[in-house]
Parts: structure tokens; sequence; C-alpha cells
């Protein structure tokens, strides 16, 4: 009897330490469910893509980003850095995607994967009114500022030489150097050129297009889990129409 009487509360004891471990796990998964983040690394100096607004980041690829978080329940956590680290941090797992205006091209595509084409980019030359380049080629000799790491700045090393071009940590330096007079051209995307010649007096847009391209989302190249369900988002998102609606909203149509 007294033995059948400690086996009862033996297996009392194992079912109640059951039940805590049961109830401790699930726990653990909801708390994990409803913080979980997904983080992206960006360049928010770039309207009107990504930028703040006091603390707040802002723009299309923000806005895109918030969507797919939520199409994937999840949280979106911003990481603003400079765009020259952005591969860099996706290949190190401190964020889980790039999204900064960035442009497809074969060697970043060495190191890391792109998600389908969200939007298009052109590469334009900002110059001072009344300067003599009146189309990219004049721009042989001439003094052209970019922005580090940017597809700008490749094409430029490479069409015009290394030693023509000086290299901004951000665009908006690269503006303040055209006025100052360090530099006679800049090459940039096409719609914060937009932003800022519309802030500043004095410069405007060359009417040739240097580049055209695709932006897209960089991931690491062994996450094709999150490729696919980035890319399964994006479709959904331009189906039903909210990629549209969300360009609309920041780039008037001329
Ligand atoms: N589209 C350009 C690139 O990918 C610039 C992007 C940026 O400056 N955020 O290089």
């Amino acid at each position: 009897m007294k033995f059948t009487k400690l086996l009862a509360l033996l297996l009392v004891v194992v079912m109640c330490f059951g039940m805590f471990a049961a109830c401790g796990s699930k726990d653990e998964d909801q708390n994990k469910d409803d913080t979980k983040v997904i983080k992206m690394g960006t360049n928010a100096a770039f309207p009107p893509y990504e930028y703040k607004e006091g603390e707040k980041f802002v723009g299309i690829d923000v806005e895109i980003a918030n969507a797919i978080a939520e199409k994937l329940g999840m949280k979106l956590e911003i990481v603003d850095m400079e765009f020259d680290s952005i591969i860099t941090a996706v290949n190190q797992g401190e964020v889980d995607f790039g999204m900064a205006g960035m442009t497809v091209t074969d060697k970043r595509l060495l190191e890391v994967n792109f998600t389908s084409s969200y939007a298009t980019g052109v590469q334009v030359v900002i110059v001072k009114e009344g300067s003599d380049v009146k189309t990219p080629d004049d721009l042989t000799g001439k003094k052209i500022g970019v922005q580090l790491g940017t597809t700008g700045d490749i094409y430029a090393c490479d069409d015009y030489g290394k030693e023509n071009v000086t290299q901004y940590g951000k665009g908006a330096d690269a503006i303040i150097a055209l006025k100052g007079g360090d530099v006679d051209a800049v090459i940039i995307d096409n719609e914060p050129a937009k932003a800022f010649v519309a802030e500043n007096q004095g410069l405007v847009i060359l009417d040739t297009e240097y580049a055209v391209e695709d932006y897209a989302i960089a991931v690491k190249k062994s996450n094709t889990e999150l490729l696919d369900k980035i890319n399964d988002a994006l479709e959904d998102l331009t189906t039903d129409g909210t990629i549209d609606r969300i360009i609309a909203k920041f780039i008037k149509a001329e």
C-alpha cells in the first residue's frame, strides 16, 4: 500500500514537471513569435527610397520592407549604416537583408543573392547651371563626385579614371562639393538627384541618362529560404498593387 502511494506521488510529481516543461517551452515559442524581428540594413540618406524624418525612417524601401515583414509575420527593424557596409553586414548576419536602392550588379551577385527587382534606377549627372558639361561624354577630364561604393562610383572610375573621381560617404556631401566647386559633376541615382536638386538652387540634371539599372534586395547566399519568402511576398505585393502604390506615393508622375 505504502509503495503504491509513493508510486502515485512520484507519478504526480513527474507529471507536474512535464506540464511545467511543456508550458515553459510553449511560452518561449510564443515570446519568440511575438518578437520575431527581421533586420534590414540600409543607408538612410537616399531619398525618396530611405531617409529620416526626425528619428523616423521613411521612404519607398522602408514601406516595401514593412509590407514584406508583415507578410512574413515579422517586425521590421532598420539598421542604418554606410552604403558600402551593407553587403558585409548581410553576409556577417548582422542584418537579414540589405535594401537601399541597391542595384543588381554582376560583382555584387558574386557576394550575395538578389531578390527579383522591385524598381528601376537611373544613374544621372548633376552639374551647376551653365556648366560646359552637357552630356556624360563631356565628363572626360572633369572632376566627378560620387557616393562611395555605389554603381555611380564604379562606372565613373571605369569610364573616366579613378584619379578623376572623388568618393564621398553620402550623396549629400558630393552635392556640397559640387556647389563649392570641388567637383564639376556628381553621378548619382535619379530620384535622390531630383531631391538634391530641388533642395539646392543652381543645380541641374543632364537630360542624357548615364546608366539604367534594377534595384533589388540583397540576401546572404546561404539563406535561400529567406530569399524565396521575400520573392513570394514581393510577387504578392506587386500583384495587389501595393508596390506601385508605395512608389507613386513618393515619386510623383511628371
Ligand atoms: N543604386 C546605387 C547602387 O546600388 C546607389 C545606392 C545608394 O546609394 N543607396 O550602387
